[in-house]
């Protein structure tokens, strides 16, 4: 069984949001640019100034992850990447034991660059890679052909790389019970040590949204959906890949650390436009839009554009039902330490869904039953 260890509310995490893609795959929300010189050359000027603005907030902080997400952060090069870690250990000293990650596609890698980037301190991988059909492949939009996905993991291995992670994907249109089983076992041939399942969605502003009803004509049934995922967590198992989350499986315990900082109410610091952050209990994001961002960082102003501070209640029911996803569970004396408060009707509400069989408990210990990690939404729309 993999432990997660329990956050402090001193420990910190910093993220850097880098939105450079080479082509939008269909179904993607996330706020995305082209890849070009002059644009990562302006959010190299923007986390400058960001960080600048912003390091005073860590100290006192212990520092726990550092991870590089987009778009695909591995396009914006080395060197950069290079200066903000720099930076970073201006604050915090040597980097060498902390888990520093950067999201990459398999169309994007080669050694070299993979190399440079594991000298820069870079020591875990995320590999986009969703599926290892062709059709799957071509049916997300995806800018890789499946030699590209079944080769990065292997250049990634050569190059220094001894915790990789990559993502598949249930749920998608066309997808039948045997394609999936083709894709985990292929998948589990590879040198990885992680893998983080998710299901297809159709998210508003995307091309799959606009086309989601004819699309949604393909997509598997719930029946088969739910199969997937059990027959995911078999094989997996069989492989040593434990899970540890609802969409998370690790081996030799190489879970990540910087998303169990998500799931443990971790304090982490955003950086780059449409980053979020959680510190003192705020939860704020920056402006999504790259030049909004850097005019407001150039005026000496903050680039936020949302901030919400969350009632004790809210907040402890979102607490919780993040805690919630970790296999382990969630124990509600620790969350007090993040000023959350148990209230009467979030109590019955914990005793609605144990009597149903979604979660168990143990003094004031709780955990989905795997009844609650399938149907972890309905979950979800009880407690928040
Ligand atoms: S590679 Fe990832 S971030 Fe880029 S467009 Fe595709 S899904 Fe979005």
């Amino acid at each position: 069984m993999v432990v997660i260890p329990k956050s402090h509310p001193k420990d910190i995490s910093l993220y850097f949001h880098i939105p450079f893609c080479r082509k939008k795959c269909g179904y993607c929300h996330f706020y995305v640019l082209p890849d070009k010189e002059e644009l990562k050359d302006l959010l190299d000027e923007g986390f400058s100034l960001e960080w600048e603005s912003k390091k005073h907030l860590l100290k006192g902080f212990h520092l726990k992850s550092i991870y590089f997400g987009g778009g695909t952060p591995y396009l914006f090069g080395p060197e950069r990447v290079k200066k903000i870690l720099q930076r970073i250990e201006t604050v915090f000293g040597n980097l060498d034991s902390i888990e520093i990650t950067i999201e990459a596609n398999p169309e994007s890698i080669d050694s070299e660059t993979l190399k440079q980037f594991r000298s820069a301190g870079v020591n875990r991988l995320s590999l986009g890679i969703q599926s290892l059909s062709t059709s799957e492949l071509v049916t997300l939009t995806r800018d890789h052909p499946k030699n590209e996905a079944l080769n990065a993991p292997l250049l990634a291995y050569e190059a220094g790389y001894t915790n990789i992670s990559i993502d598949l994907m249930y749920d998608v249109p066309g997808q039948s019970l045997k394609s999936f089983d083709y894709s985990l076992s292929e998948a589990l041939k590879l040198p990885i040590t992680h893998i983080s399942l998710y299901n297809l969605t159709f998210e508003p502003g995307t091309a799959f949204f606009k086309k989601q009803k004819e699309l949604k004509k393909s997509l598997p049934s719930d029946e088969s959906s739910h199969e997937m995922v059990l027959l995911a967590i078999k094989r997996f198992e069989e492989a040593s890949f434990h899970q540890y989350e609802v969409s998370a499986f690790a081996k030799n315990n190489l879970y990540s650390i910087h998303n169990t900082g998500y799931w443990t109410a971790r304090p982490f610091l955003g950086f780059g436009p449409s980053a979020f952050s959680y510190y003192q209990g705020s939860r704020f994001r920056n402006i999504a839009h790259l030049n909004k961002y850097i005019e407001k960082l150039r005026a000496g102003d903050d680039p936020k554009d949302f901030e919400e501070n969350l009632e004790p209640e809210s907040k402890t029911r979102e607490l919780l039902l993040i805690g919630l996803r970790l296999n382990q569970g969630v124990c509600i004396e620790h969350l007090k330490l993040f000023g959350c408060h148990v209230s009467p009707s979030l109590l019955s509400e914990i005793e609605t869904l144990t009597n149903n069989g979604f979660l168990t408990s143990r003094g004031t210990h709780l955990k989905l039953t795997q009844k609650g990690r399938l149907f972890f939404d309905t979950v979800g729309e009880h407690l928040v």
